[in-house]
């Protein structure tokens, strides 16, 4: 394998998702389908991908550092046809650079007395480091710095004989947020955690059953959406069909709101919920609670788009796009010298100058992070003759780093931590700037008000109230998620 191609990354100062999962069980091209689906995934990790099937008494993995179409297309299309068999999983992964190690890169596997598993994990354990500390202080060699890892060797330190239980055995000792993709000899499983932070739907097409962490990867291979895996639910899929069990202790539900505000495909159907939709209806509770004089709306394309759409139509203003993205910029854009660096911001956005001379915009992003971006911007479509700009963002101010799965800063880092609205409106350099408010957006998501006492969704990086136990961080063994870290002691 190959190392990540070096150079300096496109810092677009947004949250990202650290991973996409896919399954198949019960189809001749399980491998070919696996590649589609993470494709359709790509959003959700743009460092590696890997998909393991099983064959003939073997796993088959082909696991690499880049983008999907890289690995299993053009010259490496030969690795697709060696996914052979009928079942696979598939992940995609996010990480920062130190994580980025080819040992990182899943589906994990490993043999275990009652045979083999081969496990992908997309969210983020909040206790990995203290289980982890526990299973080398018994002698366990760890592989990889990857908290999925820490679920296979608690699989393999159980007593229980079946791979099922071993799982079960393993998860019951973790906490925090996943949704696992497992494949063994016979069968294919789906768990999401109690609280159900991250996605996971069941798809079928034909006789085969899908598991994916959005819909969007089932419409790429013409599946239909049977329904999302509830939280807490463990869905074991063999040829004898579907069996269900709740094995734990049930918790209220916590999915990820930013979900809805960023992180999914606006095409997708996430707990029942149409992404776009969504964004469209925080866009127009945000016009209603932050409305601006202004002559047109622009988004920040193109995560901020549907929520423009929304805020336009609401405030009977032409929607108009005033910045245009260049969709080739990747986010380890390469800049070709050092005499031409700093083009920051351009290198992935440009204002289209003739719709903005003159006029006085509402600018629509979906967040604000570090606030670096939206900075450059600001004045970006000011020197494009903006007369004046209302910045308005579609989420509530993000002052709280996330543990379940989201590559944040530091909370220190993070620019509402550091000073209140005025600040950040004079910083960035906005004539206005506003936030949906948390009751906005709850509203948004059909829920008429956030429930203080028991909130319908996890909003922990606005609201800094953290719905599953922070073990490693309260435990004293320190702040981070293990998954990003290059080295653990
Ligand atoms: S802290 Fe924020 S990004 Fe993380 S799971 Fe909760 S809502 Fe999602």
């Amino acid at each position: 394998m190959t190392g990540l191609p070096k150079g300096e990354a496109v810092q677009d100062d947004k949250l990202h998702e650290e991973c996409g999962v896919f399954g198949v069980f019960g189809h001749p091209d399980s491998g070919a389908l696996t590649v589609l689906g993470l494709h359709a995934l790509q959003h959700r990790g743009q460092e590696a991908a890997g998909i393991v099937t099983y064959h003939d008494g073997h796993f088959v993995s082909e696991r690499h550092p880049g983008l999907v179409g890289d690995i299993f297309g053009g010259k490496n299309a030969a690795r697709a046809l060696n996914l052979k068999g009928s079942f696979a999983i598939g992940h995609n992964r996010y990480s920062t650079a130190g994580g980025s190690a080819p040992r990182n890169i899943q589906p994990m596997f490993a043999d275990l007395t009652g045979g083999g598993l081969a496990l992908a994990h997309n969210g983020n354990l909040t206790n990995a480091r203290t289980l982890r500390a526990e299973l080398v202080g018994e002698g366990r060699i760890f592989q990889s710095t990857s908290d999925t890892e820490v679920i296979i060797h608690l699989a393999a330190r159980s007593r229980y004989k079946p791979i099922v239980d071993r799982l079960i055995d393993a998860l019951k000792q973790v906490e925090g947020a996943y949704s696992l993709v497992a494949l063994t000899s016979k069968k294919l499983i789906g768990v999401r955690d109690p609280w159900g932070v991250r996605p996971l739907v069941l798809g079928r097409l034909d006789q085969a059953y899908i598991l994916a962490s959005e819909t969007c990867a089932l419409d790429i291979i013409g599946a239909e959406l049977v329904r999302d895996v509830a939280p807490g639910e463990m869905i074991v899929i063999t040829k004898d069909g579907i069996e269900s069990y709740y094995p734990f202790q049930k918790q209220p539900n916590r999915f990820c709101v930013f979900e809805y505000i960023y992180f999914s495909r606006p095409d997708s159907v996430v707990e029942g919920r149409n992404v776009y939709e969504l964004r469209k209806r925080t866009g127009a509770e945000l016009a209603r609670e932050a409305p601006a004089g202004a002559d047109m709306v622009i988004p920040v394309p193109d995560s901020s788009i549907p929520a423009a759409i929304g805020y336009a139509a609401e405030a009977k203003l032409p929607f108009e796009l005033g910045i245009i993205r260049n969709h080739y910029v990747g986010r380890t854009f390469i800049e070709p010298t050092d005499g031409i660096r700093n083009f920051g911001v351009k290198k992935k956005h440009n204002p289209n100058r003739a719709t903005l001379q003159g006029k006085r915009v509402v600018l629509i992003d979906d967040s604000i992070v570090r606030g670096t971006t939206s900075k450059k911007i600001v004045q970006m479509v000011r020197d494009a003759g903006a007369a004046e700009v209302h910045f308005r963002v579609a989420s509530p101010p993000t002052a709280h780093s996330c543990f379940y799965g989201v590559d944040t800063p530091n909370t220190a880092d993070l620019l509402a931590h550091q000073m209140d609205v005025e600040g950040m409106r004079r910083l960035i350099g906005a004539d206005s700037l506003a936030f949906i408010t948390m009751d906005g957006l709850y509203r948004a998501m059909g829920e008429g008000r956030r429930n203080t006492a028991a909130p319908q969704f996890c909003d922990a990086c606005f609201s800094g109230a953290y719905p599953i136990e922070l073990t490693d961080i309260t435990g004293g063994a320190g702040r981070g998620q293990l998954s990003l870290l290059a080295d653990v002691a």
